[in-house]
């Protein structure tokens, strides 16, 4: 592992990830519990450790995208009750019971057939139903002249011996966009889940016990979301404008090493291609950081790393493993100097709207091969590699 860290490396900010967490809970308020989405490996981040913090901070549950996640944070000590978002197939029921793991349950024939399963093996599933009040994705479709048909479908799914409905939940598609377009299909969509739940409750005489919708957008502005607990991703790991709001912090940095500095006479091409042409005696910094570590080759010739003086402008495109940085300005940045790729120096987000994507997208695209350093209080207190070795 040693080797590996001065070549590129995440550093993941437990403290900062800490920090965020209480914060958002002191936003929220006491009244509601708090989901912890940490799908597809906490965002790029590292689901054993995020979900520890999570864990041990006392947060009420977590939500994964896939049973191999949910398996994942059960072999690693995670006891905490935790959902699927996803699907899953049916052959993986006694897994789930086994494990105790909650499964999102979208439709009337997936219900049945969990229920049957877990009926056969003499258990109850718990579960939480998925309601579609607009993303037009996963979940009972309730909208309009669905909505009697759809309400149905969920009471019956409710009264199934074989399954513990324990919550209900929807997800909101424009929550986290502006305008007044937007904060009026939000409204219409809690309004639609609120009816939803209410029309569920009176067809089947039971009540959910946990009902959540609020994603990053609706845990910032919209506090009549909220109900029994809150479901923020992107925000927890202190990324865009909410979390700017709420003044967190963003907890990876993304870090490379210079690993050799070349010195190039005008009119010669860079890279593949030769997009570039220096203009001037130029001199060049190649790190060990290209689209195989989920750097996004668009930003050839269009972006800029953080140096300890200043920014680096990106010469020529970006290869699978490697990047030219042009060091004229800086002499004093030299082979081994560390450079920021996004952090709290270079914010992700102009890397994201210079690639023409979200955060989201850049730290899920950290690849495997990027070593994973935690730290808390200032000192490193595990590292990971994804790679089979
Ligand atoms: C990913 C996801 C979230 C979290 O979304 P953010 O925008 O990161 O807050 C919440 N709920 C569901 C169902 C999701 O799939």
């Amino acid at each position: 592992m040693r080797s590996t860290l001065r070549r590129t490396w995440a550093e993941i900010n437990l403290d900062h990830l800490a920090e965020n967490y209480r914060k958002i809970r002191t936003h929220v308020g006491s009244e509601s519990g708090f989901v912890g989405v940490v799908k597809a490996d906490a965002y790029g981040h590292g689901a054993i450790h995020v979900s520890r913090v999570l864990q041990d901070l006392g947060a009420d549950y977590l939500a994964v995208s896939s049973i191999d996640e949910a398996m994942e944070l059960r072999f690693n000590g995670i006891t905490m009750p935790v959902l699927i978002l996803g699907y899953t197939p049916v052959e993986q029921v006694a897994r789930l019971i086994e494990f105790d793991i909650t499964q999102a349950v979208p439709c009337r024939d997936k219900a049945l057939e969990y229920s049957r399963e877990a009926e056969k093996l003499g258990a109850r599933l718990k579960a939480h139903i998925k309601v579609d009040t607009g993303m037009s994705r996963l979940g009972f479709f309730c909208e309009g002249d669905c909505f009697r048909s759809g309400t149905d479908d969920i009471a019956k799914v409710c009264g199934l011996p074989g399954l513990d409905v324990e919550g209900i939940f929807t997800h909101f598609a424009v929550s986290d966009e502006p305008g007044e377009e937007c904060l009026e299909y939000t409204r219409h969509q809690l309004d639609l889940f609120l009816k939803v739940i209410h029309e569920a409750e009176k067809k089947s005489g039971r009540s959910f016990r946990l009902r959540h919708c609020a994603n990053t957008g609706a845990t910032v502005r919209y506090p009549d979301t909220y109900l029994d607990m809150v479901r923020p991703g992107i925000l927890l790991y202190g990324y865009g404008e909410f979390a700017r709001e709420l003044g967190l912090k963003p907890v990876m940095s993304l870090k490379t090493t210079v690993s050799t500095v070349k010195n190039y006479p005008p009119e010669t091409r860079i890279s593949y291609g030769g997009t570039y042409v220096t203009d001037r005696p130029t001199r060049m910094g190649v790190l060990p950081y290209g689209y195989a570590d989920g750097f996004f080759r668009c930003l050839s010739n269009r972006f800029a790393l953080m140096t300890p003086k200043g920014p680096a402008p990106v010469r020529g495109r970006i290869c699978m493993d490697m990047c030219m940085v042009d060091l004229t300005e800086m002499p004093e940045v030299d082979q081994g100097s560390e450079i920021e790729i996004f952090g709290e120096k270079n914010p992700v987000e102009e890397m994201a709207s210079a690639a023409g994507t979200i955060p989201y997208e850049l730290v899920c695209a950290v690849s495997k091969r990027v070593p994973r350093v935690y730290m808390e209080e200032g000192k490193v207190i595990d590292r990971e590699l994804l790679l089979r070795m």
